[in-house]
């Protein structure tokens, strides 16, 4: 039998990312189940209090038309942190974030680089669905942004992972567009927490501009090999 060198094992990663169609495993994926991690007691208390403030929120447009908070999913002990834009239909539902369409897209685009919900934490920066699905606006997400930088510094993440424009306003700059931004290490501190950031185009992005999937390779690769710097 043929055997399978390495270079082979890239590229079927690489095409089971760009076409996120390809079915990657035959075993379907609950992506619904909350996964319960054994987290440290000052850990889980500081979460549960984050929560409970953001579900304490007054006069919140955002929060009187959401159905759930969408807090987050994945391993709260990771050291890899993902932060998207805000829930849409599915996510407001569920009450977990990237369960739609631009969460399976999210789920190949990490099992790409060996990664998965088991082994890195993801939120977004506001807890509640933009109504249609709009962008959050500006006043939304400074309401947010003390909740969002203090959820970093609780998971205390040694990579954090800007998923879109929304996610590099709120916590780098305005000043810089998403194609210049992408694919660069800034390192950035957020209260107790020094965190090498990295932004990447949004899988929800993604799926409408297929042409730039090359370069949300590159910086996968670039996570895949900070990690292995990292020993992660
Ligand atoms: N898009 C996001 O930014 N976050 C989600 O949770 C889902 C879609």
């Amino acid at each position: 039998m043929k055997k399978i060198n390495n270079k082979s094992i890239k590229l079927i990663k690489f095409y089971s990312f760009i076409n996120h169609n390809l079915i990657y495993n035959n075993k379907a994926i609950n992506r619904y189940k909350k996964n319960t991690f054994e987290i440290s007691k000052d850990r889980a208390e500081n979460l549960k209090k984050l929560k409970s403030s953001i579900i304490n929120i007054k006069n919140c447009e955002l929060k009187k038309n959401g159905t759930n908070i969408v807090f987050s999913d994945g391993n709260p002990k990771a050291k890899i942190m993902f932060i998207g834009e805000g829930p849409g239909q599915n996510e407001d539902q569920e009450g977990l974030p990237f369960v739609g369409r631009a969460g399976a897209l999210l789920d190949k685009m990490l099992a790409s680089i060996n990664l998965d919900r088991k082994n890195v934490y993801i939120t977004n920066v506001v807890n509640y669905r933009p109504p249609r699905n709009r962008r959050p606006t500006e006043e939304e997400i400074n309401r947010y942004l003390p909740y969002l930088k203090k959820h970093i510094e609780i998971i205390n993440p040694k990579i954090l992972v800007l998923l879109g424009s929304t996610a590099l306003n709120a916590l780098i700059s305005n000043a810089n567009v998403i194609s210049k931004a992408r694919g660069k290490w800034i390192e950035k501190q957020f209260g107790t927490c020094k965190t090498s950031v990295i932004v990447t185009f949004h899988p929800a992005f993604l799926m409408r501009q297929p042409g730039q999937k090359k370069f949300a390779w590159v910086d996968l690769k670039m996570i895949r090999d900070k990690k292995a710097n990292f020993k992660i």
